[in-house]
Formats: structure tokens, C-alpha cells, sequence
């Protein structure tokens, strides 16, 4: 019998992104064995909470057994189909109607991807089809906002990321424009950052030319840069200036859709009404790997018309809307239903806000922010300055991600401040034991700083 513990296994063989590589010669990686609700074990069997629920995305804890059944069933009809040439699965079907019903516009359609990234880059590829075939190949440029996150392919790095990981990776970024994230300037009113932003819009577009501008491409609330909620009329007036020029207004809502701000998608929440918008995450909390891109009528008509003119829709993938992945998705949209997630997270935010909040009284901590089940925790790091971002970690924020390990609790740093965004079956006494870890993880820095 090979021997398959994970202890015997070499640690310098595997390559990690967002991690050191030297680092990964010398040093075994945390080897995370096992999960249960919003726990996960090591290697060892040490407990840890997952605050970020596994890079925000493990919306109903793990190893939900209803999960794993759906995915065994699946496995046992039909491992195994691609969806695409005309045919497709029964389960890819009923989540395209699923989601269709849940999306927040009348008639929508539906295509599957494998992941967020993908999801993300193959919206580009349908707008540039969609338009070309309309007559409008001109109507190519994309509005994002800087430090926001739209995945790890070529394309989709050049939409967010900001400029130093365009320079580090050479990515092309000509079709991208970069407009300001939503974070207010000192002493700023909420309506004087919302003119600031919309100005900017603005600005940005008559530059390069309206009829140029394919989308603008945005998270209803940006982790990577720091979750900033926008002002309160922002997405309003920025759609209303869209419509006007004939630009969509696209939703990246693989962090915000199924329930994480309290709405059932991040969209509500900013009132934000998007043409379309990407799914992923937490669509099939993350069992398996699917992303959706829910198309409104106006854009699926658009793209129906791009495949008249060639006579189909020249695109697919052999993963895309596998059918392992459907059928956990489609059982994960019936459990947030059933059991009421999104109302659960509503009903929790009071608790979750309060707990919190107790952190700001931490030396080490300058602020607390939360929106919905989301938290940002800025700290007292004199060599962090400006906005937080998800750019390579360093000082304080690293080094209570590290203590926070020791303490059984994992969080998301960003330079400057932590992210945590448990899985949204988290209970009240798992948000107080998620505190008094990170209480006890700051202490840790704070003592080795004195
Ligand atoms: N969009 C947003 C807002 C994200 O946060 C992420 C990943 O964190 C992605 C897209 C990319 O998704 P994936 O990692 O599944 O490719």
C-alpha cells in the first residue's frame, strides 16, 4: 500500500501563487485536511476557523452533507458531459432557469464557465462579438475601477489589478481604462465623493469617446480594494450616463451574488441595474468549480444576433456547466432558499457589526468597517499608506495573519488591514469565538512590537 499521508509527501516540489517560492523550499505550506461547517483542520488535526470561507466563496461552511450528496449523485448518472454542439445535461438546464429566476432582470439568459476569471474574460470576448456583429467593432474599451479584481487571465488582469502587476506580468492593457475605486477622500461627504466619481466617469469617457466604451466592468463592492461601499447614488447616476451613450453597465458579482451584503446580490445593495453580470463562489460554494455569466435580454439578444450573422456562438470549453458542478450548484441555490440564508445573514449583521466593532478598542487597530457579512479591519501600520489592496502583503497586516494562524483563525490580509468574510452559515457564538481569536492574534503582534 503506498503510504499517502500528507506528511510524507515533499514540500518543494509544489508552486504556489501568493507565495514565496523560496520560502516554499524551506518551509512546509499549511496543509489544511479536513473542514467542517466553519472550521477547518490541518494536517495535524488543529482546528482553525475560516473567516474568508476559503477566499470568500464557501458560503455554506464545508462539508455540508446535502452538498456531497448531490455531487455523488451526479457522479453515479453522469460523470460527465460538456454542454455545448447542441447538446447538454439535464441538471445544466434547470440552473439556467434557476438562476434566471433569481436574476434581478425579467427573461434572462444563461452560460456557464469554470471559474470567476473565466466568467469575467469570456463577457469581453461576447461584447466584442456582440458589438462587432452590430456594426459597432470600434466599441471596444472597458471602464474598470483601479485595485479592483476580476481574476487571473491575461484579460482579466488588465481590467483590475492596478498598474504594478500589469508591469510585473508585461499584460497588455490597451483596451482597459482605469477609473477611481470607490473610496472617499478625506473630509468628503458622501454626495461630493459620488460628483468626484461620476465627474471622473465622465471625463473618462468623452476622452476616449463614448462610442468606444464597450461596458463599464464593476464589483458592487470591491474586496480587493478594500470594500469601500459606493456612494449611495453612485451606480444610478454612473448607469444613467451608460444608457445614454449605449454602454453597459456590467456586474462582477462572483464575491457579492448569493447573499454575502445581505441581498441576494451585491447588485441590490448598491442599486446598481447592471445588463448582465458574473457569478461564481459562492453559486456552488465552491464544492465545484462553475461560474455563471446571467445575461439580461437586451445583451442576450445582442449575442443571438452575433451568432445569426455567423451562424453559432463560436466559444466553448470542455468544462464549462459540468455537470458535477451543476448539480451542486443547483442544490446550493435550493439550500440559500430553503433555509433562508440571505435572511439568516440579515439577521445576523446586528451581532456581526457589534463584535466587530469591540476590535477597534485594540492599540493595533485604526478602524473597523462591515458591510454585510464582510469586514475590513484597518491597522496601525506606519509603512501602510493609501487605500488597501491586495498587492503582495507585508509589515503588520502580515504578521497578524501569521499570529491569527497560531491562534486558529484565518484571515485575509491586505496591505494595511485585514479582510475576514466567514462562511454565511456562521452562528453568533462562532463570530464571538472568530473575535477572541483575532483578539488574541493582535495582542500576540502588539506584545512583540512593544
Ligand atoms: N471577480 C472577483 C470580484 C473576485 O474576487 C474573483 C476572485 O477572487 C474573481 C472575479 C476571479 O474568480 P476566480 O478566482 O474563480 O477565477
Amino acid at each position: 500500500m503506498p503510504d499517502d499521508t500528507a506528511a510524507n509527501y515533499r514540500n518543494d516540489t509544489l508552486v504556489l501563487g501568493i507565495s514565496d517560492l523560496k520560502r516554499l523550499r524551506r518551509e512546509r505550506p499549511l496543509v489544511l485536511a479536513k473542514g467542517k461547517g466553519v472550521y477547518v483542520f490541518d494536517e495535524n488535526g488543529r482546528d482553525y476557523i475560516e473567516a474568508v470561507s476559503s477566499f470568500y466563496c464557501v458560503g455554506l461552511g464545508y462539508s455540508d452533507p446535502e452538498l456531497v450528496e448531490a455531487a455523488i449523485e451526479q457522479l453515479r448518472a453522469l460523470p460527465m458531459y460538456p454542454s455545448g454542439a447542441h447538446r447538454t445535461v439535464p441538471v445544466v438546464m434547470q440552473l439556467a432557469e434557476k438562476l434566471s429566476a433569481l436574476a434581478p432582470f425579467p427573461r434572462a439568459r444563461v452560460t456557464f464557465a469554470t471559474t470567476g476569471s473565466e466568467a469575467n474574460d469570456h463577457v469581453l470576448k461576447f461584447l466584442w462579438f456582440a458589438n462587432a456583429a452590430a456594426g459597432q467593432p470600434q466599441r471596444r474599451k472597458i471602464v474598470t475601477r483601479k485595485g479592483s479584481y476580476h481574476g487571473s487571465t491575461v484579460a482579466t488582469t488588465a481590467m483590475g489589478g492596478g498598474a504594478r502587476l500589469h508591469a510585473l506580468f508585461g499584460i497588455p492593457t490597451g483596451d482597459m481604462l482605469h477609473v477611481s475605486q470607490t473610496v472617499p477622500l478625506p473630509g468628503e461627504t458622501d454626495a461630493q465623493a459620488c460628483d468626484r466619481l461620476v465627474e471622473e466617469f465622465s471625463a473618462c469617457i468623452q476622452q476616449a469617446g463614448p462610442d468606444t466604451i464597450a461596458a463599464f466592468y464593476a464589483e458592487p463592492l470591491s474586496v480587493s480594494a478594500g470594500m469601500r461601499p459606493p456612494p449611495t447614488d453612485y451606480f444610478a447616476r454612473i448607469g444613467a450616463i451608460c444608457d445614454l451613450h449605449g454602454i453597459r453597465l456590467i456586474a462582477d458579482e462572483v464575491v457579492t451574488g448569493f447573499g454575502r451584503l445581505g441581498t441576494f446580490w451585491g447588485s441590490e445593495f448598491v442599486g446598481a441595474k447592471p445588463a448582465l453580470m458574473t457569478a461564481a463562489k459562492n453559486l456552488s460554494s465552491a464544492y465545484q468549480p462553475i461560474s455563471a455569466i446571467i445575461m439580461g435580454e437586451e445583451f442576450a439578444d445582442a449575442l443571438e444576433m452575433a451568432s445569426d450573422t455567423e451562424g453559432w456562438l463560436p466559444h466553448n470549453g470542455t468544462y464549462h456547466a459540468h455537470p458535477v458542478a451543476a448539480a451542486v450548484a443547483l442544490k446550493t441555490l435550493e439550500i440559500i432558499e430553503r433555509r433562508d440564508l440571505v435572511g439568516d445573514v440579515r439577521r445576523l449583521l446586528p451581532h456581526w457589526n457589534a463584535a466587530i466593532a469591540r476590535l477597534r478598542a485594540h492599540p493595533l487597530v485604526r478602524g473597523t468597517r462591515t458591510c454585510g457579512l464582510l469586514a475590513g479591519i484597518d491597522l496601525n501600520d506606519p509603512a501602510a499608506t493609501g487605500p488597501a489592496t491586495s498587492l503582495k502583503v507585508e509589515g503588520v497586516a502580515q504578521h497578524v495573519y501569521d499570529a491569527a494562524l497560531d491562534c486558529g483563525l484565518v484571515v485575509r490580509p491586505l496591505v494595511g488591514s485585514l479582510v475576514l468574510s466567514p462562511p454565511l452559515v456562521i452562528t453568533e457564538a462562532e463570530i464571538d469565538e472568530l473575535v477572541v481569536r483575532l483578539a488574541r492574534a493582535l495582542d500576540m503582534v502588539e506584545q512583540a512590537r512593544a
